[in-house]
């Protein structure tokens, strides 16, 4: 089985949010698709560890928040790496609560739908929820979404392991041809670190070896300290 035919799959990359008793929460998601359109249906497959699982089978509503292909890594990071066990997502975000209480973003978005959950099927590490459509707003229509590809090709994202897209292999199959630069690899998140860009986010110019990076940098996805890194 030749598992990068699963890089071909096409996606979009967005903000699931749920909340349960004032609380909210959120995380990244490619696979939210439309079932039908009269009602509208919705599915979404989400990881049973994550608290945003928790949130939606409880709360029995989410939203969609759909990302523009211009939002910035570390907001992806923000709400992909990061586990709402240990910080509030969104106390540094613009949001409101939606109609059934469920957070939707008002930053970095194209706009949002929500959803009541009328069903969902359980398959093994993940359940794919469906769910009514019960309002839509477009926040912004000037802009592109953000697909998956995009994201993992022009922006070097990567998967975190709790994806249902996630590949394995992927992390360490980069032979690394003599002469180059060595490329460090982040291993909370997967975030590479090529010299040849640098990452002028953080002020590190193109052509800055990993070693003359700052004692103090981070990985710009998860926050992780130069220590987490390792070579390729
Ligand atoms: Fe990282």
């Amino acid at each position: 089985m030749d598992s990068k035919i699963f890089h071909k799959l096409s996606y979009g990359v967005y903000v699931i949010g749920a909340g349960k008793d004032g609380k909210f929460n959120g995380q990244i998601a490619n696979t939210v698709f439309q079932i039908s359109s009269d009602p509208a249906v919705v599915a979404i497959s989400i990881n049973k560890n994550n608290l945003t699982h928790q949130f939606i089978r409880e709360g029995k509503a989410f939203s969609v928040s759909v990302l523009p292909k211009n939002v910035p890594l570390s907001f992806i990071g923000h709400f992909g790496f990061k586990s709402g066990r240990e910080i509030d997502k969104y106390q540094s975000i613009s949001y409101k609560a939606g109609v059934s209480g469920v957070p939707v973003l008002l930053e970095n978005s194209l706009g949002y739908l929500e959803a009541e959950v009328i069903n969902s099927v359980d398959v093994e590490t993940h359940t794919v929820f469906f769910g009514r459509v019960i309002d839509a707003q477009v926040l912004n229509s000037d802009e592109e979404p953000l697909t998956y590809a995009y994201y993992h090709q022009m922006k070097k994202g990567t998967t975190p392991p709790a994806a249902p897209t996630y590949v394995e292999k992927e992390q360490t199959q980069n032979p690394k041809p003599e002469k180059e630069k060595t490329k460090y690899q982040c291993n909370i998140c997967g975030y590479v670190y090529d010299p040849e860009t640098g990452d002028p986010d953080s002020g590190i110019a193109p052509g800055t070896d990993f070693k003359d990076i700052p004692a103090d940098w981070e990985c710009p996805v998860c926050g992780a300290n130069k220590e987490n890194f390792v070579a390729l």
